[in-house]
């Protein structure tokens, strides 16, 4: 009889996210000092500070997925640093320091080296974040740069995935959709907003929009108890003009980089009343945290209600 050799899945059968639940089994955290480990857009950890955490984050960009080799080398930088800063804000967060690890082909341009770390620079201090390290190989094909960032947030502060509570009101910032048309290169991390957010309301659960509303929706839903639902209005999507109408793109659409948070409905007078007093940017009530078995579901304009399914950016889904 032949013998039968057990097959291994491969990434693209389990996905991004059935990979990273694999993973968390080999990797346990021990101690006291890991507040909240894989999970969250940043780990949270405890450092010497009696009222703040530490945040850390890691995000890579890659030549070919996150950049055209053909984009400006200041514009992959600033995007590299940006992804990051973005997953601080997402917590509530100050970014502080970040090391950098860069892979090359031999025959790049130094100039081209340099440019891509003016655009690091930029995003870094433009947040009062500090480069102080990282490493250099050599690559013999795509080249990437990986950030790792560390931030702080008062404990009080933080809000994680997870906070979601029945009856809150869903928001988010700016407009989604279409971010590849040239948003995904120069986007402004919600770094301000955030943290004005947070020394105002009390923010119950956010996250930062990296693959797109509706898997990002998934993630929220999934971080928060049993029972917990997330329902959004079709009508009430903030679409953005390089989206052109196209509420399916707002939907699924990757590396908007919005904050999508919720907050008790007795505040929300009061958030839009000060928030149109000190940003420009939309700020757009889009839904509701229900009780339903559906964990994410969207409401047509004729009051129809369908599940919405996790279709945003999945690294490893079948193309
Ligand atoms: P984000 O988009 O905010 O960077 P994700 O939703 O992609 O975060 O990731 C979910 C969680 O999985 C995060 O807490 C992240 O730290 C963790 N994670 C992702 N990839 C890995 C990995 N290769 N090893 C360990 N943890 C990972
Ligand atoms: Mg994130």
């Amino acid at each position: 009889m032949k013998h039968l050799r057990k097959q291994h899945p491969k990434v693209s059968d389990v996905g991004e996210f059935g990979l990273i639940r694999q993973l968390c089994g080999i990797v346990q955290t021990s101690g006291t000092s890991v507040v909240r480990g894989i999970g969250d857009d940043c780990a949270v950890l405890r450092g010497d500070h009696p009222r703040k955490y530490l945040l850390y984050t890691c995000d890579p960009v890659v030549e070919g997925i996150h950049y055209r080799p053909t984009d400006p080398p200041r514009k992959v930088g600033w995007k590299a640093m940006a992804r990051n800063l973005s997953d601080i804000a997402a917590m509530g967060g100050v970014p502080r320091w970040a090391v950098v690890s860069i892979g090359l082909r031999r025959g790049t341009d130094t100039r081209w080296v340099k440019q891509l770390y003016a655009g690091l620079q930029a995003a870094a201090k433009a947040f009062g974040c500090q480069i102080v390290g990282g490493d250099t190989t050599h690559v013999r094909h795509e080249q990437f740069v990986v950030v790792a960032l560390v931030g702080e947030v008062e404990k009080l502060r933080i809000t994680l995935r997870s906070g979601a509570k029945l009856g809150d009101s869903i928001f988010v910032t700016g407009t989604l959709g279409g971010s590849l048309r040239g948003k995904h290169l120069s986007f402004t991390p919600r770094i301000h907003e955030a943290r004005w957010l947070v020394a105002r309301f009390p923010v119950h659960a956010m996250i930062d929009l990296s693959d797109g509303l509706s898997s990002d929706l998934h993630r929220l839903a999934e971080a928060s108890p049993r029972g917990i639902a997330f329902e959004i209005y079709a009508a009430e999507i903030p679409i953005a003009r390089a989206a052109r109408g196209n509420l399916a793109a707002a939907l699924q659409d990757g590396e908007d980089f919005e904050l999508l948070f919720t907050i008790d409905p007795r505040h929300v007078t009061a958030l839009r009343q000060k928030w149109a007093r000190r940003f420009r940017m939309e700020l757009t009530e889009i839904g509701r945290v229900v009780n339903s078995k559906h964990r994410v579901a969207l409401l047509q304009r004729d009051g129809s209600r369908q599940p919405l399914t996790a279709s945003g950016y999945d690294h490893f889904a079948a193309r």
